[in-house]
């Protein structure tokens, strides 16, 4: 593109005809993401534990005329993860785009009393199963000719913060895989960046987000001194997924009301 066509045809974060599997789209900022992905044209398979949520979410992207199908089933059960990308190479025969968005953090509290068994299970949701799924989509990307996958990390990737040990080393882990992948996928032409948000407003976080103590101790490390909604984390994602990143791999882009800054 010359730079004179910019001026008629401005980047945008349009993904027409794009094939994208977006992980934990049963409510949330998942869900958030599938309306942005589906309104922005791509073809959108949804994956998360409910059946029934998943079926509200596509019954509403299809009324728009969207075209959206669904998996039920964990990500952490590797079954689930080799029957959706069959049913992706059988209904679309290639995939553009992955969000490895699903996450867990089912446990506040300090490292030294955290159980091995939550520990255990939050690395699995949180850190191999994105690794899962972005290994089972790899021939999917080949065949489309190159893909982008975006992980959903957490300010807590790369900032500390007590009672989260878990939570944090699981997204510290996801965006070194990030930038590990980014390294040996480039020659295949596929992109993989990661987004950092800061809290937003979702189910994960209403407990802190209620709580007098921590909602003032949260609010006092955002500069914005507010939470974010899940509709102000959807443009990023759409961005790195997108041709307006074609030059980016390996990144981490903050969504976090300048918490890193400060
Ligand atoms: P949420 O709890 O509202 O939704 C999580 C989604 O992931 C749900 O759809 C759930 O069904 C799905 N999920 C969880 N475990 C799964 C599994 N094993 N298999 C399949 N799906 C599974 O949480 P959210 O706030 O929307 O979080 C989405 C992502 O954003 C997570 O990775 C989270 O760590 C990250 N994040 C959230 C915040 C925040 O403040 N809410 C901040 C930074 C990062």
């Amino acid at each position: 593109m010359n730079d004179s066509s910019l001026l008629v045809q401005p980047p945008d974060l349009r993904l027409d005809g794009k094939v994208v599997w977006i992980t934990g789209a049963s409510r949330g900022l998942g869900r958030t993401l599938a309306f942005a992905f589906a309104g922005a044209g791509a073809e959108v398979l949804l994956s998360a534990r409910s059946a029934d949520a998943l079926a509200d979410v596509a019954a509403e992207i299809g009324r728009t005329g969207g075209v959206v199908e669904v998996i039920a089933g964990s990500i952490a059960d590797p079954d689930v993860v080799v029957r959706t990308t069959e049913f992706i190479g059988e209904r679309w025969g290639r995939l553009d785009g992955l969000i490895n968005n699903a996450g867990i953090s089912p446990v506040f509290g300090r490292a030294e009393r955290l159980d091995e068994s939550d520990w255990l299970g939050v690395i699995d949701v949180n850190l191999t199963s994105p690794f899962r799924c972005c290994c089972a989509a790899l021939p999917l990307f080949e065949r489309a000719g190159g893909g982008s996958v975006v992980n959903m990390s957490s300010v807590h990737g790369s900032r500390a913060h007590e009672r989260l040990a878990a939570y944090a080393v699981s997204k510290g882990g996801l965006e070194m895989l990030t930038r590990t992948l980014a390294v040996e996928w480039a020659p295949r032409r596929i992109r993989v960046n990661a987004v950092a948000p800061g809290y937003v407003e979702t189910d994960m976080t209403t407990g802190l987000r209620e709580h007098p103590r921590w909602r003032e101790s949260l609010l006092a490390r955002t500069p914005m001194h507010r939470f974010a909604t899940p509709a102000e984390i959807a443009p990023a994602v759409l961005f790195l997924a997108g041709p307006g990143a074609s030059y980016m791999t390996g990144t981490t882009l903050f969504v976090d009301g300048g918490w890193t800054a400060a």
